[in-house]
């Protein structure tokens, strides 16, 4: 097998195309500068040029495509939210997911599994009684289930927990699903790049020209560019960039870490949700158990994982899982979260003319990463907020009208 695919990267017959063109230098000028070649900047590039013909596109990726938290984040994809704003906005990505590997054609390893929420208290089944509820009202598929529902989906489980945490019930939210997240980075950029848009790695932001209160153009490590047009999509650097041009946002910074086992043959098709023993898993399409726990409790921009972490995430594991005692850690890792106060992301214009912001999604922006792409490259193009992030704007935390979703985007992701 090794000898096979040597042979494949070496042959002069098959190369292999490049999924994108690797420009030599900077133009002097862009008609849209983006800030950040993850999912959100690829995607709003992809739809500038597809939907708005806005081609003269530059996305400046200070490391590589998909770097990022788009390349560390567990992919779980729901639309199962508390607020109507947040259902609205997350089920309209979840339908454009459904076609983006047909759109790209590209295989995304797109795979529709059901999403539990499972609930440990009685208090807890009262809140996803709730958000069941709401879902319904809003036309989202979404049910309060008993433990019965949960066993038979999950044959495994120890429906007790260890006997400290027995299940109750759950939030059943059948479109949950799971995609290869490398994929959609290359995805978004592979058809970006096709209608012109240029990529460049290895170009990191370090100052924007602002003048009389108006983006003029900004400046990197490999030159300066003019433009009327930012938009910044840098998740954990958001801070860093903000400052840039003088804007203060609410948004600090946390670390979140994943990891994963061993591959094992498929065992366990849904996702599970336990916000008590805060934790979440799924199996990827290669057989891993992919694994993730709550925010790290301090503040700090670092990307390094702990001892703590797959301790405490593996004994909670254990507690669902019994079996997997035997079972390898194979890797680990961390990304940083960009948190607001509450828990929902910051979208659209602000009050630095041309400078656009798409931020704030802690950890919780892949799934959204199609539908941030479609109303972020409307709100650029026309330089008026898309009405579906009209509940996202930064303006809200200074009328505190605050769009709370904490109880449906915390340790569920
Ligand atoms: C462990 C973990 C698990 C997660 N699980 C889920 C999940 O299951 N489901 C879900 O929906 N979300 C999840 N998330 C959240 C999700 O990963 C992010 O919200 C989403 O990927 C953000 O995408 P992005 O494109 O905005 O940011 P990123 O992918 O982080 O891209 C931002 C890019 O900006 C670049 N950049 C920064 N500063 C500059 C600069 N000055 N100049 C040029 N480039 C710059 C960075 O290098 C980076 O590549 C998780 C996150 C983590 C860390």
């Amino acid at each position: 097998m090794a000898y096979q695919l040597l042979r494949f990267a070496l042959s002069r017959e098959h190369p292999e195309p490049r999924m994108f063109r690797r420009p030599d230098r900077l133009k002097s000028s862009y008609d849209v500068v983006i800030i950040g070649g993850g999912g959100h900047g690829l995607s709003s590039a992809y739809y500038l040029a597809r939907d708005h013909g806005i081609r003269n596109v530059a996305v400046l990726e200070r490391g590589y495509i998909g770097g990022g938290n788009t390349g560390r984040n567990t992919t779980i994809i729901r639309s199962n939210y508390l607020t109507p704003e947040g259902v609205a906005f997350y089920d309209e990505s979840v339908r454009l997911w459904q076609d983006l590997s047909a759109d790209f054609d590209l295989n995304l390893f797109y795979a529709n599994r059901g999403h539990f929420t499972l609930a440990h208290t009685d208090s807890a089944v009262r809140t996803m009684r709730w958000r069941a509820e709401v879902n319904k009202h809003l036309g989202v598929d979404s049910e309060l289930v008993g433990p019965d529902a949960v066993k038979a989906a999950s044959p495994q489980i120890d429906i007790t927990c260890g006997g400290h945490a027995p299940i109750l019930g759950a939030l059943y939210h059948a479109p949950g699903s799971i995609a290869r997240h490398d994929a959609v980075a290359w995805g978004y950029g592979r058809g970006a790049d096709r209608r012109g848009v240029e990529i460049h790695q290895k170009t990191e932001v370090t100052a924007i020209d602002v003048q009389g209160g108006k983006v003029r153009g900004v400046h990197t490590n490999q030159g300066y560019i003019a433009t009327n047009k930012v938009l910044c999509a840098v998740a954990g650097f958001t801070p860093r960039v903000t400052h840039m041009v003088g804007l203060t946002t609410p948004i600090y910074v946390h670390p979140l870490q994943a990891m994963v086992s061993e591959p094992m043959k498929p065992w366990l098709d849904p996702i599970l949700v336990s916000g008590s023993l805060h934790i979440y898993v799924s199996q990827s399409a290669r057989g891993e158990l992919v694994m993730g726990a709550s925010l790290d409790p301090y503040e700090v921009q670092s990307t390094r994982s702990t001892l703590d972490f797959v301790e405490g995430l593996s004994a909670h594991m254990l507690d669902m899982f019994p079996f997997l005692s035997n079972v390898r850690v194979n890797r680990q890792w961390a990304g940083m979260a960009d948190m607001t106060p509450d828990f929902a992301p910051i979208l659209g214009k602000t009050p630095v003319e041309g400078f656009y912001l798409d931020a704030g999604w802690g950890t919780c922006g892949f799934k959204a990463t199609p539908v941030c792409g479609k109303t972020m490259s409307y709100t650029v193009a026309n330089d008026r907020n898309h009405p579906l992030i009209e509940g996202f704007n930064l303006s809200r935390f200074e009328t505190y009208q605050l769009t709370g979703e904490k109880g449906a985007a915390s340790v569920g992701h």
